[in-house]
Order: structure tokens, then sequence, then C-alpha cells
């Protein structure tokens, strides 16, 4: 790509007008889209005089992309991330919106703490930062955190999750999704049933018998979203699962969805492409939780997205410092980074393969995203009218993936080394280039209130 714009510093903060010039939306026919004051105005063969120009021939226009599932480490970790490095690797990952996971420390389980990450996002201007409200306090999993208080503070806390642990007590399970139909939130469960994952340190089968490791066996999943289903329908509530990792867990939300339960699920791109074939070697960057499972668990993961089984991407971008990923085995922590690389892993797994088109992928990393999360102003069309969440990808383009050159703190990622095709160009939030050529631009604060979210 030439692009006239070729130093992203250059530009003026806040300057309102682009014409991003033959792209093909969704994967369409080549159109420019006219970007003034935060919304696209128009599209087709525009004119216009004194915008700026950025040459996206040969770049497929998708909008802008939605994580439900991101680890920002902030309160408490800084060391391991902050929202301001996690959302820049968002940006650079083609997101304009994140939901920052409750695990911090302290925990995001008070209107105050989701408050102060919600704040942290608009002052860095890389993405939206929508913070997920613990379900128990402090992710104890004994008593009800304070939703309403969250749904109701200035961060409008939608979607709720103990995520690192699961709720597995069925009676305050049962209780959040009582509580939060009062604001059509969801509950977005971590599902590990506890006893039957103790000690565990990989996927229960094949490789960790020959390996001698203690197995995660996938009915300790699918026995919890088999619970949950059942409660959610029971109580008439909306329930979200997050990182589906097993054939099992695929069939059984199938089932829901003919049910007409209201349950929504994700897939992370690990699960996507990586088996536990790969814990052979003991390297910890492939300890994750849930584990790598088993070939036949990724071509049913894969299946279940192309038909709709599983609604959307999450990344679970887990960065975690150089220590306590460079050791045992048994001693390292779990988790991957994600934000960088989702896009590729995404063309790799389902675009190549023939199983999803530009605007299937539009719509499981931005639309339903945008739905489950309750954030009406994104995961659009990229018609005029609609705000300017944009963002641009180069499908030819390869690359070897990298960690050092990441924006994101962790160095975790387990697609260090291998090649992957497609690559992030520019990504707009709210009418504002956020990355321009592949490299971060000029962030611009947003405003501090997000009226958006009572609409
Ligand atoms: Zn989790």
């Amino acid at each position: 790509m030439t692009d006239s714009v070729t130093d992203a510093s250059a530009l003026p903060p806040g300057q309102g007008r682009y014409v991003i010039r033959g792209a093909r939306p969704l994967g369409g026919d080549c159109a420019d889209l006219l970007i003034e004051n935060g919304l696209i105005t128009a599209t087709g063969t525009v004119d216009a005089d004194g915008a700026i120009t950025v040459d996206a021939d040969g770049l497929v226009a998708l909008p802008g992309f939605v994580d439900l599932h991101t680890h920002l480490r902030e309160p408490g970790r800084e060391d391991a991330e902050t929202v301001f490095t996690g959302s820049r690797a968002a940006a650079l990952g083609g997101y304009t919106a994140v939901h920052a996971m409750a695990n911090s420390d302290p925990v995001a389980d008070t209107a105050g703490v989701v408050e102060q990450v919600f704040t942290l996002g608009r002052d860095a201007g890389w993405t939206e930062v929508r913070p997920v409200g613990a379900v128990t306090v402090g992710l104890g999993g004994t008593r009800l955190a304070e939703l309403g208080a969250m749904a109701d503070s200035r961060a409008r806390v939608r979607v709720f999750s103990d995520d690192g642990m699961c709720v597995h007590d069925p009676v305050l399970m049962r209780r959040a999704l009582e509580y939060v139909k009062a604001f059509d939130g969801v509950i977005a469960q971590h599902a590990q049933e506890p006893r039957l994952t103790e000690g565990a340190q990989m996927n229960e089968g094949r490789v960790s018998a020959t390996l001698g490791l203690t197995g995660w066996p996938a009915v300790a999943e699918e026995a919890i979203i088999a619970r949950d289903v059942l409660l959610t329908e029971h109580v008439g509530s909306r329930l979200h699962v997050c990182h589906v990792s097993t054939a099992g867990s695929v069939e059984l939300i199938r089932w829901a969805k003919q049910r007409g339960v209201r349950v929504t699920a994700e897939v992370t791109p690990h699960h996507l492409l990586l088996t536990d074939e790969e814990v052979t070697g003991y390297d910890p960057v492939y300890k994750v939780n849930p584990p790598l499972r088993t070939a036949d668990d990724v071509r049913a993961l894969r299946e279940g997205v192309a038909d709709g089984t599983i609604d959307a991407i999450g990344t679970d971008h887990a960065p975690h410092p150089a220590q306590a990923k460079e050791c045992e085995w048994s001693q390292a922590a779990m988790g991957m980074t994600g934000l960088e690389t989702a896009f590729s892993v995404v063309q790799q797994t389902l675009v190549e393969t023939g199983m999803l088109d530009w605007a299937g992928v539009a719509r499981i990393m931005s639309q339903t995203p945008a739905r489950i999360g309750k954030l009406p102003w994104q995961g659009g069309g990229l018609a005029a009218g609609e705000r300017a969440d944009v963002t641009l990808v180069d499908p030819a383009a390869r690359r070897v993936v990298d960690p050092a050159t990441m924006a994101t703190k962790g160095r975790n990622s387990p697609f260090a080394g291998r090649e992957l095709p497609g690559r992030v160009i520019a990504t707009f939030l709210a009418g504002h280039p956020t990355v321009l050529d592949g490299k971060s631009a000029d962030p611009r604060p947003l405003p501090s209130i997000a009226a958006e979210a009572t609409r």
C-alpha cells in the first residue's frame, strides 16, 4: 500500500476529515469511505476536497473489532500490562473496543474500580475500554458483588464475570443471572468445575497420559455449561460462555440455541489453531486456561464458528511478566497474549479454509461482540451515518510473529516464530486514526462520559 499519510505523527490531532480510497468494505466491491467529525458521511465514489487521503488499494475495510475478553492487568499488575499498553496493543490489532476483565488487584467489584479502569481507557484514547464487573466480591465465589452499582456507574458495566475463576455455586449463579435482567446485562462464565480440575496442568487425554501431567477433562467445562444453560433458561436471563474449548461444549451450546435459550459463546484464536501436542516440549508459553485441546476439538470449534453456534472471537489476551512464564511447566502462570495476532489467526483458520467470508469476520470480530457487550455505536456495517469505527486489513501480507516488536508488555505469544497471514494497516476510533501504516498514530482522549451506553 502506498499511503499519502506517511508520517502518522504529522497528523494534526483532532482533525476530522479523512477519505479512505479504494478499500473493499466487508470484502465487497471497491468503494471510498468519507469520514467527517467522527462519522462515516458518504460511501461509494466520493468527492473529498481537503480531506486527508488514506490509500486503501487492495485492503479490506471492516467495522472496528470488539474484544469481549481482555486482561489489562491494571490496577495492581502494571508490571504485566497497563490500560495504556494493552489498549494500544488492541488498536494495533484492529480493535476499537475491549472489555477489561475484572481479575485486577483490587478486583473490579465496585463502582470505584470500574470507573478507574474506564477513565484510564478514555484518557489513553486507543480504544473504548469497557470494564467487566466481578460477579462475586473479590472473585471469592461466596458473596454477590454490587452489580447494580457497577451498572449505574459512569462505566455503565453490562458484562459481569469472575473470569479466571468459575462461579461454581449454583445458587449464586442463579442470583447473578436474575440480578442482571434489570439492565439487560450478561453473566460471562469461565466454565471450569473446580473439583474436577484440581491440580490440572493440561488437557486430559493421550498426551497428558504420555507426559504424566495431571489432566483437565473436557467434562469439567461441559458440566458447567450444561448447568448454566439450564439455569439461564429457568430464570429467563442472558449467559455468555467464555473461551469455549471442547467439541462437547459446542454441541451443548448448539442444543441450547435450538431450545431458544439466550446464550452466546466465544472462542479464542489459540483454541482455533493449536492443540495439546504443543505441550510435548514443556514450553510454558503453551500453558493456558482452558488448556489447548485435541485436533478434533479444534475442528468442532471452527465448525461452531462457521455455523453460528459460536458467536464471537474473544482473545483472552493474558500478558505475564517474563519470570511468570520462563520457569518450569508446573510453576508457570496460565495465559497467552492475543490482541496483536487475533486477526491473522482468524484469517488463517477460518477465511483461508473457506469457512468464513469477510462479512463473517465482521460478524464474529465486531458486530456480534458489540451487541453482546451492549455497544450500540460499534459493530456497524460501514454505512453512511454510522460512527466511524473502521479497521483496514491487508489479507495479502504475511509476517513472522515477533513478540519483541509488539506493543503489549507481555512476550508470551504462542505464535512467536510462526508465519501468519494478514496484517492490520489502519484503525479508526470514532473517526480518529489510532493506527496508520500498521503503526500507532496519535491517540486522542475520548470524552469522559459514556453517554452512548444509555442509548
Ligand atoms: Zn477464563
